[in-house]
């Protein structure tokens, strides 16, 4: 009987790869197609300064609707699109639109805010991407202060000296980079005093899911960030209690439903009017 059990589990154990695997592959044309007819759309979320409640940036988030399967959501493609590769071509592009658009709402004479987006680990690591993204601000006419970069702990631990060599290098550029979702990787405290950052992104998770070693550990965040001269930014913020206990231990920064979702396009230019 237990012989039959275990063999029963290895079937549905292989069937449930099969189906991963079979739903990837599907996903991974899809997204061949998608780049090839350009239906990828950018939403953004406003960033707020804490205390004066002003709006300071956007972060410009991928979507990707699909005609038959729907909104396909960034943690289903983006990972898949990293593995592949693919994710240079989506990157370029979502650079290029997220510099594009901000540069056409300051056209417009809206007020001048900045725009974040999100580098895969593949893509930061892409040798020329300094230059491409100099490239892409002289082509839009962006000034480098208004474009603002996202990159995770992950891609710290591997090739270090490279990493801090192209930081210098966006430095340099004027373009600033923060470190996102920081708290779930593999933080290393060298990294956040070697690498020459803007910004801390205190991940959304510890705001959510507020225990005691949560808040903890979101005070010690803010602490560190401030001892290293560094702005530190909370999200996933939902709760006017978040906002109050944020506020009291003074962070810098917050982002998240509370005050808005990411919004299309279409609906910035109101936004910012208001
Ligand atoms: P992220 O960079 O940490 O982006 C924040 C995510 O949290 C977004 O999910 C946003 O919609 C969500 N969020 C913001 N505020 C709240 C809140 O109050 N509550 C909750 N529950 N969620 C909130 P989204 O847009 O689904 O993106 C997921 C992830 O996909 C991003 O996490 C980022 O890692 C990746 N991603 C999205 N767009 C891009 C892109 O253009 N390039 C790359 N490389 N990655 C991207
Ligand atoms: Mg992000
Ligand atoms: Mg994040
Ligand atoms: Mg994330």
């Amino acid at each position: 009987v237990i012989k039959e059990e275990s063999r029963n589990d290895y079937k549905i154990f292989k069937q449930s790869l099969k189906e991963g695997f079979k739903e990837r592959l599907k996903l991974e044309t899809e997204l061949h197609k998608a780049i090839k007819s350009g239906d990828f759309e950018l939403h953004f979320q406003p960033q707020y300064e804490l205390e004066s409640q002003e709006i300071i940036g956007f972060e410009a988030l991928c979507r990707w609707p699909h005609k038959e399967m729907g909104d396909i959501s960034p943690d289903q493609f983006i990972p898949i699109a990293e593995k592949t590769g693919l994710i240079l071509d989506i990157g370029d592009w979502v650079i290029y639109e997220a510099c594009r658009l901000n540069k056409k709402w300051q056209d417009e004479d809206l007020p001048k805010v900045k725009v974040s987006v999100n580098l895969s680990a593949r893509q930061f690591l892409q040798r020329h991407l300094v230059s491409r993204v100099s490239e892409i601000l002289e082509e839009t006419g962006l000034e480098p202060q208004y474009l603002e970069l996202e990159i995770t702990e992950s891609m710290a631990m591997s090739n270090e000296r490279y990493i801090i060599d192209t930081l210098h290098d966006f430095d340099e550029l004027g373009v600033k980079v923060a470190l996102d979702d920081f708290g779930t990787g593999y933080s290393s405290l060298k990294y956040l005093s070697q690498f020459p950052l803007s910004k801390i992104k205190i991940d959304r998770m510890f705001i959510q899911n507020q225990t005691k070693q949560n808040i903890a550990i979101v005070k010690t965040i803010i602490h560190l960030s401030h001892a290293l001269n560094l702005k530190v930014i909370a999200e996933g913020v939902e709760k006017e209690g978040d906002l109050h206990f944020l506020l009291g231990e003074k962070c810098d920064q917050v982002q998240g439903f509370y005050f808005s979702k990411p919004m299309p396009e279409s609906e910035i230019e109101t936004f910012l009017n208001e």
